[in-house]
């Protein structure tokens, strides 16, 4: 392990951990020891009150990365003409390259799929260079590496060990392991809406506690809305509880943009940016692809139509390009809770 930046302790004693000729981490005050693995740190062992959840977030990985892969798969089906393909290929290749340095090309690259790396980038934008922490970090995005030193935590070590960040902790994100006012940000990405309710006071508590004063935070989220195909999914509370909560691991605290805000706040933060977005087309898909589709004309057609779409990946891309001009401008008029997806900044007051 390279040298560690930052205070590690133990998640019940709270007491900084001490190195020991080994190379594992021990507990000053209950001599319990924690495994190190390259710049891996596991708090949770093969003991651990949290075993059950630890079941609980694994299915909810293997569940993520088999959507992602439908997704891609969806996209998968390029136009048969080879040589346009070709083309194609090098000039998303171009864009996307492009796209990291200048976010006014925004527009002729995919919105849908690089608005994540642009809100990021944005929220790092003249901010000094500093420790970040990134909340169940999955094997995490290379664009932080750019701003600070990067710490990651997850439950599951095999995505942690895909991760150039320099330091993983495979812990519990309800008992952080670093003292008290340790990170200038924290960042996360599809990750509070995963939170059940009941454990979110805990949560915040941490986040508070280890964000130092003045210190920000950006997250990208997933919410409830009350645009009209969210309005239409609610009508079926046993299929919203399939396709729109459980699905997708468990989007066990999705709410509205509004009372999310509202909420952190309450913990001693202040809004300062909020970014609103509505679904990728294909979440049309993921979501709807399904019993919903024979409750509504309107929602079978769309789920049709993207699906016929999405087999030609050239004219998706064309199409989305100009559908995503319009899209921009109405999610920037819309009222907050209409979002499907909210970035929200705030300052740790
Ligand atoms: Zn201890």
């Amino acid at each position: 392990m390279e040298e560690c930046k930052i205070n590690l302790i133990c998640p019940e004693c709270k007491k900084i951990l001490r190195r020991r000729d080994s190379g594992t981490l021990e507990c000053p005050a209950c001599k319990t020891l924690f495994a190190v693995e390259g710049n891996i740190v596991s708090f949770l062992g093969n003991k651990g009150a949290i075993a059950q959840d630890l079941n609980y977030y694994q299915q909810w990985q293997e569940q993520a990365d088999a959507t992602s892969k439908q997704a891609e798969n969806y996209r998968k089906y390029f136009y048969s003409h080879a040589r346009l393909r070709n083309i194609y290929a090098r000039l998303k290749k171009f864009f996307h390259a492009k796209i990291k340095e200048n976010s006014t090309l925004y527009l002729l690259a995919d919105y849908f799929v690089a608005r994540k790396d642009i809100f990021f980038k944005d929220f790092f934008k003249a901010k000094p260079s500093g420790f970040i922490l990134d909340l169940g970090c999955g094997r995490g995005n290379d664009l932080f590496n750019r701003f600070g030193y990067s710490v990651g935590i997850d439950f599951n070590i095999d995505v942690l060990r895909e991760s150039s960040y320099n330091l993983l902790i495979q812990g519990d994100i309800l008992k952080l392991p670093f003292e008290d006012g340790q990170f200038d940000y924290i960042v996360s990405t599809d990750f509070l809406e995963h939170i059940p309710f009941a454990r979110q006071d805990i949560f915040y508590r941490e986040l508070k506690r280890v964000l130092k004063k003045g210190g920000y935070m950006a997250h990208f989220v997933t919410t409830d809305s009350r645009i009209f195909w969210f309005r239409f999914a609610h009508r079926f509370p046993e299929l919203f509880q399939k396709h729109l909560i459980k699905a997708i691991g468990g989007h066990y605290g999705l709410e509205f943009p509004s009372r999310l805000i509202k909420k952190v706040e309450g913990y001693g933060f202040k809004l300062v940016h909020k970014q609103k977005m509505l679904w990728e087309p294909w979440e049309f898909i993921l979501r709807f692809d399904n019993e919903y589709k024979e409750k509504s004309r309107q929602i079978k057609f769309i789920v049709n139509f993207m699906r016929r779409l999405m087999k030609h990946d050239f004219i998706f891309h064309l199409v989305t390009i100009v559908v995503s001009i319009f899209v921009r401008i109405y999610e920037a008029l819309m009222p907050v809770d209409f979002s499907n997806k909210i970035g929200v900044v705030f300052k740790n007051l």
